[in-house]
């Protein structure tokens, strides 16, 4: 299968971008020991001590950034044209088909350059086991961050995998058990959604008492609350219940899309971060497809623009940003990711540089997603890295083209003719 521990071991490369900084070191390098980076800096610096580093992996021409981190996936969920049939199909051969799905999903994610991934509703059976397989060396994966089941009401978004939960109390008994058996998240299905025939996307599922349930219990138990929100209203609810991330966060109601400036300043003042869940292939199909009948497309080609606005608008407010896919959903592989962060980015995307919309997969998702341990290379952070053919920096196409990819010093993808 070709994943190494390694042990000890030097990456120099052209560039070296931590994460954070303004611009990429010239000619840096990456010292890793165990599972963690000891060391980051100018390859100038190593002096005769780099003869000792063995094996050293020079990339010419190529970045070395963090591993990215895609803050929103379904691992049991296939990502073709019919996730919900596969996965009920699935589901009725039990546990292990779907765990079959998971493996192959986190393993095409980490060979794309994805080493932490947020699961936002899954079966418990096959997240929190895929979670510990993967961090035991078991399987090749990106770390697991799991929600496990999501909360949402009778017949709601998801109930296929969900707690059905239709009261305050209910709600309260479905966080603590979440917790009880391992939850890093509490998920919440606030708005229905479109993967749910008979939900409502554009109307909460909950009252604000009813989230206000939700956020107090997690709260209460110390475990972060991920909420679904589509609409306006769901969305302020959450804001106002105390969410630590929006998903989707489209402001889209039956009238179009109603952007609430007051709502995304809340999110700005108190750091709840929005995910966007762009994809790219939606991105590239933003005018349709050929053959779609005229007033089909202009509709759908307006909406695409009202959303990359909403966008926009959230990013100028100040509200803090995690990228993350959706990965399982219709037409949203695992392998995909790279190529979605690019939908972000520029006047095409959401108007935000290639710069900002990596941070957003790497430190900026390790900071609103609570993991500091990874998203920035650095002395005593997981050796979580990934090494592009090119500058994703200066052209964000570059991170579709993984070379080098290391996962808690894991290494899942060596460079051709090692
Ligand atoms: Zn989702």
């Amino acid at each position: 299968m070709g994943e190494q521990r390694v042990n000890r071991c030097l990456i120099t490369a052209e560039r070296v971008w931590d994460g954070r900084a303004p611009e990429p070191v010239r000619e840096g390098f990456v010292r890793i020991e165990g599972e963690l980076i000891t060391a980051v800096g100018r390859r100038a610096d190593l002096g005769a001590d780099a003869a000792r580093d063995t094996p050293h992996i020079d990339l010419p021409g190529a970045t070395l950034l963090p591993g990215l981190v895609n803050g929103h996936v379904h691992m049991a969920l296939s990502g073709s044209d019919t996730p919900i049939r596969d996965y009920r199909r699935e589901a009725r051969a039990g546990d292990a088909a779907l765990a079959v799905r998971a493996v192959r999903n986190l393993r095409s994610a980490v060979e794309s350059g994805v080493t932490t991934v947020r699961d936002l509703g899954t079966v418990d059976e096959v997240a929190f086991p895929l979670r510990a397989a993967v961090a035991d060396g078991l399987v090749p994966g990106p770390r697991v961050l799991a929600a496990g089941r999501p909360i949402t009401v009778t017949g709601g978004h998801c109930h296929w995998f969900g707690h059905a939960c239709d009261t305050a109390a209910e709600v309260r008994v479905a966080v603590r058990r979440q917790v009880r058996d391992g939850a890093d998240w509490i998920k919440l299905m606030l708005s229905g959604g479109n993967l749910t025939p008979r939900s409502n996307p554009l109307r909460p599922q909950y009252s604000a008492a009813e989230v206000r349930a939700c956020a107090e219990e997690s709260d209460r138990l110390g475990v972060p609350l991920a909420v679904h929100a589509y609409d306006p209203v769901s969305i302020r609810r959450a804001v106002d219940a105390g969410a630590r991330t929006l998903e989707h966060c489209l402001f889209e109601t039956e009238r179009g899309i109603e952007y609430d400036p007051v709502t995304a300043e809340l999110m700005a003042e108190r750091g709840i971060a929005f995910v966007p869940t762009i994809s790219g292939a939606m991105h590239r199909m933003r005018d349709a497809a050929p053959g779609t009948p005229a007033p089909v497309a202009a509709r759908f080609h307006k909406k695409q623009t009202r959303i990359r606005e909403v966008f926009r608008n959230l990013l100028a407010a100040g509200a803090p940003v995690v990228a993350g896919s959706d990965a399982g959903v219709p037409q949203r592989c695992f392998d995909g990711f790279p190529a979605d962060l690019a939908a972000l980015v520029g006047d095409d995307g959401i108007g935000m540089t290639a710069r900002q919309a990596l941070a957003a997969a790497t430190s900026g998702a390790a900071e609103h997603l609570g993991i500091s341990d990874t998203g920035v290379l650095a002395p005593g952070r997981r050796a979580d890295l990934l090494a592009v053919r090119g500058d994703p920096l200066r052209d964000i196409s570059a991170i579709v083209q993984p070379i080098v990819v290391l996962a808690g010093g894991v290494q899942v993808l060596r460079p051709p003719g090692a």
